[in-house]
């Protein structure tokens, strides 16, 4: 038997003794040394989005050690370190098969439709395993998947060397892409959210101006910065109408618009604004490639998200923490779960 945290509905999540499960033929039994607590299931504790049905186990974003091997499997052996995509695609698919493995449409991810991280074991299929480097700690390892989402982000928005770009949405995703877009060569990063303590933790992650949208005008200090412009490439990595017609006002004619956010299926938006000044929005959801980049990122030294942990607790205590972010009365940006 194992401990695990087990979703069973709406703010109820629970420490309970559940089977260890046992690796199939292509299966790798990894036991669980680092997991970080996603917005995401926050959002899923609440019960609002639907994508997470109980009774499961969260948790998407680990790292571990090797504890057993399916019989069919070659490449890993128990002892291995390794960091875990959590997304289990059909690799035949027409999104599969043109390198868009994010909207493959058989998809199945750890801790959402599958029983994630949250717990001493999880069990994986081998093709979902990379080996994290001896150099990189574990931490280091369950903050990949993360960076995999704000790198996809990053190379869905085109701009051109020292352009200055705006981040709306000062949470794990919208800080990782800051640190991703000046990795790609940004100039000026403007960062935006209504939380002051999100804010200056931006400053401190080197965000050149963090401004607080409920405070301020922030269509006219984004002008005001940009040479009266606007920015030539403005992320929304928030999802709701407020936010998302922010990003439209904040960005120069003829700008790249990125949306992360995913907070609700329909949201209403100014659309001349898109039309008129010829503004680029597109989409960015998952990752494809950039889970294996995102792995280099961090051993390369280029990106250390480690700077985004601001609290690290135990599965014992895991279930309150989750409930008091979802709540409001906890405001960590990125908790990590140790073993
Ligand atoms: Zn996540
Ligand atoms: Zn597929």
């Amino acid at each position: 038997m194992m401990k695990a945290l087990v979703y069973e509905g709406a703010y109820k999540m629970s420490l309970r003794e559940v089977p260890i499960p046992v690796p199939a033929e292509n299966d790798v039994l990894v036991r669980v040394r680092s997991v970080g607590i996603c917005g995401s299931d926050v959002h899923g504790f609440r019960g609002t989005t639907g994508r997470r049905k109980p009774p499961i186990i969260m948790g998407h974003e680990f790292s571990g050690v090797v504890e057993a091997v399916g019989g069919g499997v070659k490449s890993w052996k128990p002892g291995d370190r390794v960091v875990c995509n959590p997304l289990l695609t059909c690799g035949v698919c027409e999104g599969c098969s043109s390198g868009f493995p994010n909207i493959c449409q058989d998809r199945h991810c750890l801790g959402v439709d599958l029983n994630g991280a949250y717990a001493e074991f999880v069990n994986v299929h081998e093709r979902m395993v990379y080996r994290l480097p001896d150099s990189m700690t574990f931490d280091q390892g369950s903050l990949v998947e993360p960076l995999a989402v704000a790198m996809r982000a990053a190379n869905q928005t085109d701009f051109l060397l020292s352009d200055t770009v705006a981040i709306i949405g000062c949470g794990t995703i919208g800080l990782l892409t800051m640190l991703a877009v000046r990795m790609k060569g940004a100039g000026e990063i403007i960062m935006i959210d209504t939380n002051d303590h999100r804010l200056a933790f931006a400053k401190k992650l080197g965000a050149d101006h963090a401004l607080n949208s409920q405070s301020a005008d922030a269509v006219e200090a984004v002008r005001k910065l940009s040479g009266g412009k606007g920015v030539s490439a403005a992320i929304e990595a928030v999802g709701i109408s407020a936010t998302a017609n922010l990003s439209l006002l904040i960005a120069k004619n003829g700008a790249r618009v990125t949306w992360i956010g995913n907070s609700q299926p329909e949201i209403t938006v100014n659309m001349q604004q898109i039309v008129t000044r010829e503004l680029k929005v597109a989409g960015t959801y998952g990752f494809a490639g950039e889970f294996a980049a995102a792995l280099d990122a961090i051993r390369l030294g280029r990106i250390d998200p480690l700077q985004l942990i601001e609290k690290e607790t135990n599965l014992a205590e895991a279930a309150e923490l989750i409930g008091d972010l979802a709540n409001g009365a906890s405001n960590f940006v990125k908790v990590i779960v140790k073993f």
